[in-house]
């Protein structure tokens, strides 16, 4: 298997088969670096993480017996900023995977123009198979592992797939604990009494519906009826779904690890979500009609949001989709391969770097907050965040138009420019 990981050399303990995540990303620079002009001779930037951290978790389980879990920091770019990114906790975290997830914020970072670069967190552990006590185990001595590179002008965690507030609270008295002060300005997403921003548990999947309602304007298409397909009702998900349904729109289908649902004339939002909260799945919602997860795919709907995993839409369900904007709320759901046949197709895909940056825009916002030890109201931080998609989108949508390229290589032209640009500033040390 050649891949374009192998071609540069990368670190022999990458595992060979488990580079999807990475790859994806590094063909994404491949199909920027024309529209980089002169700052192409920096390009191998973005193909090298400045930093990588692996660490070994240990703790003690309920039983007395000693588990070892396998951790990561990567800070793939620090040149606009300190690093920014969240922390998953899932059995299938590489550090690969982790590595393509920190570029990702980089350039997301830098398309919605925050002052931060790219990082990203995992440990590699199934969360559901262990107790409250357990992960607050695990949490605590990962932030204590990773606690040389953190910090509050250093690199900044947030949550991610199965981590939330509660995980960020251990997280930031963990830290705190070891400098021997309060540093809530050291992870974003943390409870809104410890320093929490209001609006930020939403704020992904606001800026996705923000963003889906601009691309959807530009290309005609009404959001009132339209018939809408979301995979992962998680916090993203979760969010971009109940606003679309307030704008009008119909949730047709649902899908997620536990099984996918269908209603023809639209599912109950709020019932479903509600469902979700109480078993954790859209299986067995009596609301819907139980249907194949791998159907899902063929749904016939006018706007499809991928919001859970990565490598989800690839070449051998893309021409399947029947969407005609794909709003990406997970982090890399497409395969370079998919994105050439839906783009064939017709179809606008609003990528991830732009589409699910509402997070990390409210993230900044705590961050700022958290600083000035002065906060604003929730009124506040939504406008400003929907001023900040807005605005980006509109300098993508207008990048696309005049390069001729799809919004995604738009996007990463308008933030690798911006990232090399600091780079090729900042100059090489020494
Ligand atoms: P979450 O844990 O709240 O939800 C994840 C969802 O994905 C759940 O509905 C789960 O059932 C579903 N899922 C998990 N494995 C699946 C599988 N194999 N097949 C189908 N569905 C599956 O996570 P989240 O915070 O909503 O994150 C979802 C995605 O959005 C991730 O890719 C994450 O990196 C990205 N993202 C999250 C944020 C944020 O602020 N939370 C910000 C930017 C990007």
């Amino acid at each position: 298997m050649s891949t374009l990981s192998h071609q540069l050399n990368l670190p022999s303990y990458l595992d060979a088969n488990k580079l999807g995540a990475w790859d994806m990303y590094l063909q994404q620079v491949e199909r920027v670096t024309p529209y980089l002009g002169t700052l192409a001779r920096w390009v191998d930037t973005l193909k090298r993480p400045k930093r990588m951290l692996i660490v070994d978790v240990p703790i003690h389980l309920d039983d007395g017996s000693i588990a070892h879990f396998e951790g990561y920091r990567v800070q793939h770019n620090l040149s606009r900023g300190p690093g920014k990114g969240g922390v998953r906790f899932h059995q299938d975290v590489t550090l690969s995977e982790v590595m393509a997830l920190s570029a990702w914020m980089s350039v997301k970072n830098a398309a919605v123009n925050v002052p931060f670069g790219g990082a990203k967190g995992g440990i590699r552990l199934n969360p559901h198979h262990y107790s409250k006590g357990e992960l607050e185990r695990i949490t605590r001595r990962y932030t204590s592992e990773i606690g040389i590179i953190i910090g509050p002008s250093k690199d900044i965690p947030a949550p991610d797939v199965n981590t939330n507030e509660q995980v960020m609270a251990w997280m930031m008295d963990t830290y705190s604990m070891n400098q021997g002060g309060t540093a809530t300005g050291v992870v974003t997403g943390k409870p809104v009494d410890l320093g929490g921003s209001l609006g930020r548990r939403e704020a992904t999947g606001r800026g996705v519906f923000t963003v889906g309602v601009e691309a959807a304007q530009h290309m005609g298409l009404s959001i009132q009826g339209a018939r809408l397909a979301v995979q992962g009702l998680g916090n993203v998900g979760g969010t971009a779904a109940k606003l679309f349904g307030e704008a009008g729109a119909l949730l047709i289908a649902a899908q997620d690890h536990g099984g996918a649902v269908l209603k023809d004339t639209g599912l109950d939002i709020p019932a479903l979500l509600a469902h979700v909260a109480a078993h954790g799945t859209v299986a067995d919602f009596a609301g819907g009609d139980p249907i194949d997860p791998d159907n899902f795919w063929d749904v016939n709907c006018d706007i499809l949001i991928p919001a859970a995993l990565e490598g989800q839409i690839t070449a051998d369900n893309a021409n399947r989709i029947q969407a005609k904007l794909i709003l990406e709320g997970a982090n890399g759901p497409t395969t370079p391969q998919a994105d050439d046949i839906l783009g064939d197709k017709g179809v606008v895909i609003v990528p991830d770097v732009i589409a699910n940056a509402g997070g990390v825009t409210v993230s900044y916002f705590e961050w700022v907050q958290d600083f000035s030890s002065f906060f604003w109201s929730e009124d506040e931080i939504n406008a400003r965040l929907v001023r900040i998609m807005r605005e980006a989108f509109d300098t993508v949508w207008q990048t696309a138009k005049t390069q001729g390229t799809t919004l995604r290589t738009a996007t990463f032209i308008v933030a690798c420019t911006r990232i090399l640009n600091a780079r090729e500033q900042r100059g090489l040390y020494p």
